[in-house]
């Protein structure tokens, strides 16, 4: 896979990429990076890439011409397999886990970032998709464009190594997925008189799957009561669930 961005601000990306999974990940040949610098296609001696936006108001704007210059010369180069071309605004649809893994069936990905009070509506001509990283305003989309290369990455086999899943934890898309993750422990078995639950240390495999399944339920009933609506549960689950949320958020309305 192939993940490219372009920003005025190519240089914040390399770190993020270089680092722990991502650049494992990377060093493996498992994804390969490249950050463009969108001044390159300006022609001005200022490199100019915005200006003041028609009918007034604060701030500047991105301009239309040097990102649609960048995306054609960009895709012209790319051959057979053209990159999904992904513009990240907060009017995009809200990315999620489900969205990451469509993205990760992808060969290239091109990642337009904005900045200022954003762009040209124009720009968006380009776009194959636009994505909101969630109901926040961001001063620029380049930390937009890494949080969704670090949760399309990991899903890249081999990226996590042996000792990591992506399969089962929170978000988890599977048949009985949809759920937050359930908690985790490790050593010490007390601290500061707080103790891991018994049914985590006797050993017996099926119990603890039992205990983690409805942990995780209880765990989404209580911080995220809306996913529940769409997660993977039995009607005996369901059930449960839907007491569990009437008696944990009484006052609230719930579908
Ligand atoms: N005036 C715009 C916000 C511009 S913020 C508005 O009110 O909608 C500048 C840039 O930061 C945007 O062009 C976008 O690329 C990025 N950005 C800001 N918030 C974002 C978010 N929640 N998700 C994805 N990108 C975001």
């Amino acid at each position: 896979m192939l993940i490219e961005t372009l920003s005025v601000f190519p240089e914040m990306f390399e770190p993020v990429m270089s680092t722990s999974i991502l650049g494992r990940a990377r060093s493996r040949g498992l994804f390969d990076f490249k950050a463009h610098d969108l001044r390159d296609w300006t022609h001005d001696r200022h490199r100019t890439v915005d200006d003041e936006p028609y009918g007034g108001g604060a701030g500047m704007l991105m301009k239309v011409e040097p990102i649609y210059e960048a995306i054609s010369e960009l895709k012209s180069q790319s051959g057979s397999c053209p990159p999904r071309v992904i513009f990240f605004t907060p009017c995009g649809e809200p990315f999620t886990q489900h969205v990451a893994e469509r993205l990760a069936g992808f060969e290239r990905l091109l990642f337009v970032c904005g900045r200022y009070e954003g762009m040209d509506e124009r720009a968006y001509s380009l776009a194959d998709e636009r994505l909101s990283i969630g109901d926040y305003v961001l001063t620029g989309g380049e930390l937009a464009a890494m949080v969704v290369t670090d949760a399309v990455v990991r899903l890249i086999p081999g990226a996590l190594g042996d000792s990591m899943s992506s399969v089962d934890e929170s978000f988890a898309t599977g048949e009985d997925g949809g759920l937050l993750e359930y908690e985790q422990y490790t050593r010490p078995a007390s601290f500061n008189g707080m103790d891991v639950p018994p049914i985590l240390l006797s050993g017996d495999h099926a119990k603890v799957d039992a205990w983690r399944r409805r942990n995780a339920i209880e765990r989404t009933c209580r911080w995220r009561p809306d996913l529940i609506d769409s997660a993977g549960l039995t009607e005996q689950e369901r059930a449960f669930a839907l007491d569990l949320i009437a008696r944990m958020h009484p006052h609230e309305e719930m579908e």
